[in-house]
């Protein structure tokens, strides 16, 4: 098989159910969602917080635990949903934290309904560039965006793995580009800073290597499970080799 097929390629329903089963969806950690709401002046009890492509809400609860703010946790897929709405119940936390199914490329939202849009690790989906105009209108003005995308930290890098995230992911980029291009969409860019190596390591890979057992056993003989642990396992090793190229980034923004 080719090892640089996107994860996009695979399956929904299978990725869904991977992904279910582990706590975070994307790299991240507790520590960097609080380190980049630091940046927002202002957010109390009569905020709104859109988090957009929430997952199974690994980032929603810290920013519900973080602030008094009121938040509507999106994502495409019922089951991270669904898993959500579970965590905001036992946590107490449900008169805080709404979770809804809808497509970030389509929200039901009104014009400047929220003081923050946040979005950990799932703007790739339309693209950062896109996903910067198109949801500049559901903030108020003064608003904050604050959202995390892989991106180059060098301006050179191997052949290896720039082919590979040139197939995955073509907007991949440096940070001073991303911010140009944040500043273009009508942002004023408040900070960014580099997720340290354990967002991907501790909080993402390694957790799914005994997700990759279990789930190889339960679809024993399945090429398209086979092909996405195979995957999986090949980003890993990717970004230990090629570490000191790539990272992911947290971009903070305030609409003017
Ligand atoms: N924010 C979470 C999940 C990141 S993974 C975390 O950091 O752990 C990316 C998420 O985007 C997945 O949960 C996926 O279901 C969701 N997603 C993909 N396409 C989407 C779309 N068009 N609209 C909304 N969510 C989408």
């Amino acid at each position: 098989m080719n090892n640089d097929i996107s994860i996009n390629d695979f399956d929904f329903n299978l990725i869904c159910e991977y992904f279910s089963n582990v706590e975070r969806q994307g790299p991240g950690s507790k520590e960097a969602t609080i380190k980049a709401l630091d940046f927002l002046d202002g957010v109390d009890a009569h905020s709104k917080i859109a988090d957009l492509g929430c997952g199974t809400g690994g980032q929603t609860i810290t920013l519900a635990q973080n602030t008094s703010a009121h938040i509507t946790a999106l994502d495409l897929f019922p089951l991270f949903i669904e898993k959500l709405k579970f965590q905001t119940d036992k946590l107490k936390l449900s008169d805080r934290i709404q979770g809804i199914i809808g497509s970030m490329d389509n929200l039901p939202f009104k014009e400047e309904e929220f003081d923050v849009i946040w979005s950990e690790g799932a703007i790739y989906n339309i693209g950062f560039q896109r996903g910067l105009r198109d949801w500049r209108k559901f903030l108020k003005t003064g608003g904050y965006i604050a959202v995390s995308e892989a991106s180059w930290l060098t301006n050179n890098r191997p052949e290896e793995i720039e082919h590979f995230w040139i197939e995955a992911y073509p907007e991949m980029d440096t940070i001073a580009n991303k911010v140009a291009q944040m500043q273009t969409e009508g942002y004023v860019p408040i900070a960014t800073f580099i997720l340290p190596e354990y967002c991907w390591t501790n909080n993402f890979y390694i957790p799914q290597i005994q997700t990759q057992k279990l789930f190889l056993k339960s679809h024993a003989g399945n090429k398209t499970a086979e092909d996405l642990v195979k995957n999986m396992r090949h980003e890993a090793e990717l970004y230990s080799k090629y570490k000191q190229y790539y990272g992911y980034v947290f971009y903070i923004g305030r609409k003017i």
